[in-house]
């Protein structure tokens, strides 16, 4: 049977579901406002143009709704087979006609949002690997998938800003950012105060660390290196 709702009845999933589509249908309008010849401008991002970025959101979505079959079958399909295959196929995808790459990002968008539909409570906890071999549960895919589409659409260069972004996901992001950071031991003693909350980031526990601060959009702009903050170095690399 087809369900016409989420199965799952965890309230919290069904919000982060929420935010998901939320930025999934965000980054269409952006998507919608560029004109065919537009596609062929530049991104934010170095080396892609726009139409890479279109192309790297409809993969996603595909290897993100692989990941789902996973969890409800258990057999095993990796987001992508291989760092080189995923730069390929986001090549080959950033050649298509305006039509079919649209075509891709919507059809594939649409996919997962039913996989993530149809998945009963008792798979989300299952877990899958994510393209950097981290093993989680199938509801961190809500996540990963979230803060493609909202920092992408501004990677759109065309009118979106990181103050687009809702705030409790500029906050989460900010936490993924600071322990990447961590992880990589690229932090450089960073701390990051936002001004409208008490709420810092990072190895608070340093005293010698140096503390940057500002409002909440422009210093996650500065974080995901789409941004700058006066008198202050460029933001360690994150992804
Ligand atoms: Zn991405």
């Amino acid at each position: 049977m087809v369900a016409r709702h989420d199965l799952t009845t965890d309230p919290r999933l069904q919000d982060a579901l929420l935010q998901a589509r939320r930025g999934t249908a965000f980054f269409a309008r952006k998507l919608n406002e560029l004109s065919d010849d537009e596609l062929d401008g530049d991104s934010l991002l170095p080396g892609w143009s726009r139409r890479h970025v279109v192309a790297h959101v409809g993969y996603n979505a595909r290897a993100i709704a692989r990941l789902i079959e996973w969890a409800a079958t258990g057999v095993e399909t990796p987001m992508y087979l291989s760092p080189a295959a995923r730069n390929q196929e986001i090549d080959f995808g950033a050649t298509l006609s305006p039509i079919a790459l649209r075509n891709l990002t919507d059809h594939a968008a649409v996919h997962l949002s039913v996989e993530w539909r149809d998945l009963p409570d008792a798979n989300w906890g299952n877990q899958v690997k994510t393209a950097q071999g981290r093993t989680v549960p199938a509801s961190e895919t809500v996540w990963m998938r979230t803060r493609e589409v909202w920092i992408h659409a501004v990677d759109l260069n065309n009118g979106a800003t990181v103050g687009d972004i809702p705030a409790p996901i500029l906050e989460r992001l900010l936490t993924d950012i600071t322990s990447a950071w961590k992880t990589r031991g690229t932090d450089a003693g960073l701390i990051i105060a936002v001004e409208e909350s008490s709420i810092r980031y990072g190895d608070t526990s340093n005293p010698d660390a140096v503390v940057v601060s500002g409002p909440l959009a422009a210093i996650t702009a500065w974080a995901t290196g789409r941004g700058t903050i006066p008198n202050t170095p460029i933001a360690p690399a994150w992804m």
